[in-house]
């Protein structure tokens, strides 16, 4: 039996449902303060869900009250594990031989383009599938310009006619929801403004306009969705606010231990390119963990890292196996002592990905597959 590296991605599917509770609870007391029905919540599991697997997350979700995810591949795999709830494709299907696959596992989409409305208009009769029709509010990513809204909306409705979509929806999604409130004030008001006399139900809120509490106000009649993603996973969609501060729990821990430590005098250069040269004489330890294992590669020194329990710093590059770390405050560590990228006893993964300059979002769906997965 062969031992692997001393790394691991510990994955608690209880800190999943606990961030799910936690989002229902808010929806609930918010609504109630304004006289708001609570929105239903699509749990987004794109990308494997966040890197945490997507069989297990589906488990983790059951208060949802749908899933969405971009592959059909998938929405396939969710179904198949036993979601019976409704399942939403948020990029929509991409070719006609989609479509019996959409009916099969009946399956939601999103259509955002005038190709997808051809595609349906030409294929033959089928038992149908929900649509979200998506306006574009000015991200400028998916979705029809407000000017050509209506005219994919009376196509979509025409389809629903002939039972080729089985109900109709309308969405947006938001570009600045975790930054500025003004623009996304106004993207809402444009979304109102192009869909108001349209009839059916509302998702606007990825988590950010979410924990904002953008759906909770009376202007929005129709029965609504919000598609909280990143919050699920214990990160926070905001720069400015940790998401320990909306009671939100790490569902991804990255841990690995010291392989080395050595005791090094002033002057001494540490990893390629010797980037960090010790000030003084130091204790430096090196961790199995690398960006071959998903760590961010241009994490600068300093980067928190916490070793033996204590908050301690990354020093120089990080390798592709290893990286190195200061032990000045960890007098107790040897080859063996415990440490925590990030997550559950560490630093959380904003925090080092504000570090790095990228997102935790970016850390989660990156951890490489050679790292052994451990549930607990
Ligand atoms: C990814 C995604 C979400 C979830 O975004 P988070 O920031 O992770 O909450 C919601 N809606 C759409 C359309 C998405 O693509």
């Amino acid at each position: 039996m062969l031992v692997p590296r001393p790394i691991c991605l510990e994955l608690s599917f209880a800190a999943i449902r606990h961030n799910l509770d936690q989002v229902i609870q808010r929806l609930e007391r918010i609504g109630a303060q304004r006289a708001c029905a609570r929105p239903r919540v699509w749990g987004v599991i794109k990308a494997n869900a966040y890197g945490h697997g997507l069989e297990s997350a589906v488990t983790a979700l059951a208060r949802a009250d749908g899933l969405a995810m971009l592959d059909l591949d998938e929405a396939v795999r969710a179904r198949e594990a036993g979601w019976a709830g409704p399942l939403l494709l948020l990029e929509g299907f991409f070719q006609s031989s989609d479509i019996a696959i959409l009916e099969a596992y009946e399956l939601s989409v999103v259509i955002h383009c005038a190709e997808q409305l051809t595609i349906l208009e030409r294929s033959g009769v089928g038992p149908g599938f929900p649509a979200w029709v998506k306006l574009n509010a000015g991200m400028n990513r998916l979705g029809f310009l407000p000017a050509d809204f209506a005219r994919a909306w009376g196509r979509a409705q025409t389809l629903r006619r002939l039972g080729r979509l089985s109900a109709l929806g309308k969405m947006t999604h938001f570009s600045r929801a975790d930054d500025d409130a003004d623009v996304t004030a106004a993207q809402r008001q444009c979304f109102l403004d192009v869909t108001r006399d349209l009839p059916g139900p509302v998702s606007l809120c990825n988590s950010a306009a979410t924990l904002a509490d953008v759906w909770a106000s009376a202007d929005i009649l129709e029965p609504q969705w919000v598609r909280p993603g990143i919050c699920l996973y214990g990160g926070s969609p905001f720069a400015d606010r940790t998401a320990d501060s909306f009671g939100l729990l790490p569902a991804q821990t990255l841990r690995s231990r010291l392989i080395a430590v050595h005791a090094l005098p002033a002057g001494a250069p540490i990893g390629y390119g010797h980037q960090f040269v010790t000030p003084a004489p130091m204790r430096v330890g090196i961790v199995a963990c690398g960006y071959a294992d998903g760590y961010p590669r241009h994490a600068p020194t300093g980067t928190p890292v916490t070793v033996d329990g204590v908050a301690t710093r990354l020093l120089g590059r990080v390798s592709m196996d290893m990286l190195a770390v200061d032990l000045d405050a960890v007098p107790q560590a040897v080859p063996g002592t415990p440490v925590v990228l990030w997550g559950q006893g560490g630093p959380s993964a904003d925090a080092v990905a504000q570090a790095a300059g990228t997102i935790s979002y970016a850390l989660m769906c990156a951890v490489a597959p050679r790292v052994p997965r451990q549930a607990i």
